[in-house]
């Protein structure tokens, strides 16, 4: 439930709610929008919410005390009506300014990451991605660079003033991950990892999460309210494509995510076109397609020489490809922009 204070409840007042919520072994989040406090009360409630709303609304200070029947609470619109904006180096998502996250799929070498990071933020992109600790699907095949991919990437970071996003696998890399990395990636395999979920919750750095391939909608902001609840506000959504009985892509783009998405949710949504297609020619089209319908920014594998790419060859663009999509999505955003700010 979330209770909403008056517009001109004192501090007292909101402190005097919040210890209710914790005598009663609950936990309270406030937000502060619109000049009022909303705070949402978060834990196993049951049977006693009759008794607590009854309760609370009482309490001094209190406006209104409103039931939430939707499972997420603290990533949602109800509770957050505002957009949540990430700030990282310089770049910013969710502002309404395209976001272009590029880079290849693994960190193969400090020459293959210099050479694709210079070529992708010439032609406008805004973050650098790639991959050093790699899910395959296969044991046998490339697994990462590890720690020296890190550290690559951090130098990659020096030399173009990007910032760097980078998977994160398991709990114990989170610490390590977070100490080179500026955006931490929760991969599709991993978005029920809660263990993982929660300790990337505690981390200083924004978390991009994939969408598990077999995730629902709702599933997928489940996996999102453990990393907020556990005190990392910083989410961005990525819709990478989910598994259907279709084979000629390697799963299947979800575009309506991203508007309904934006209805549920104030976290920012960013499109894989490149794990969704898995095919390189169907990428541009898909990443205009994730534009058209609102997304707040696009991540595409680019690859100087993708033939030879150690994961993902298949799908991974070209300099020249990442380039001349830019030049289709530039525009395409500035006019989408003007679409969904006009609208009601
Ligand atoms: C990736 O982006 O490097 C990746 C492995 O993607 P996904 O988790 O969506 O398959
Ligand atoms: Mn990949």
């Amino acid at each position: 439930m979330f209770v909403v204070m008056t517009v001109g409840a004192s501090e007292a007042e909101i402190l005097g709610v919040k210890s209710q919520i914790l005598a009663e072994g609950l936990t309270p989040f406030d937000h502060v929008g619109a000049g009022r406090t909303t705070i949402a009360v978060v834990g196993e409630i049951g049977s006693r919410k009759p008794a607590l709303l009854e309760r609370f609304e009482r309490l001094p200070g209190v406006a209104s005390v409103t039931p939430i029947s939707r499972p997420f609470k603290l990533t949602s619109r109800e509770f957050h009506p505002e957009d949540t904006v990430i700030r990282v180096l310089d770049a910013v998502i969710g502002d309404g300014s395209l976001t272009m996250m590029a880079g290849p799929c693994s960190v193969e070498s400090r020459e293959q990451l210099f050479e694709t990071a210079d070529a992708v933020k010439a032609a406008g992109a805004t973050i650098l991605r790639g991959g050093a600790f790699k899910p395959r699907t296969s044991p046998y095949a490339f697994q990462g660079l590890g720690i020296q991919g890190l550290r690559f990437l951090a130098e990659a970071r020096e030399r173009t003033g990007l910032p760097v996003i980078t998977e994160v696998m398991e709990p114990s890399q989170v610490d390590i991950v977070a100490e080179y990395a500026d955006i931490l990636q929760i991969g599709t395999r991993n978005m029920q990892n809660y263990s993982l979920l929660r300790d990337v919750g505690r981390v200083a750095r924004p978390v991009m999460l994939k969408r598990g391939y077999g995730a629902t909608i709702e599933e997928w902001l489940m996996a999102a309210e453990y990393i907020v609840s556990s005190g990392n506000p910083n989410v961005i959504l990525c819709e990478r494509g989910i598994r259907t009985f279709e084979t000629y892509t390697r799963n299947t783009f979800d575009l309506a995510a991203v508007p309904l998405l934006d209805r549920l949710t104030h976290l920012p949504v960013i499109v894989d076109p490149s794990h969704a297609t898995g095919k390189r020619w169907l990428v541009k089209p898909l990443a205009l397609g994730g534009i058209a319908v609102g997304a707040d920014g696009v991540m595409v594998e680019v690859h100087p020489r993708p033939d030879d790419a150690l994961s993902d060859a298949e799908q991974q663009l070209t300099l020249e490809q990442f380039r001349d999509m830019m030049d289709a999505i530039v525009p395409l955003h500035a006019y989408v922009r003007g679409i969904y700010t006009a609208s009601p």
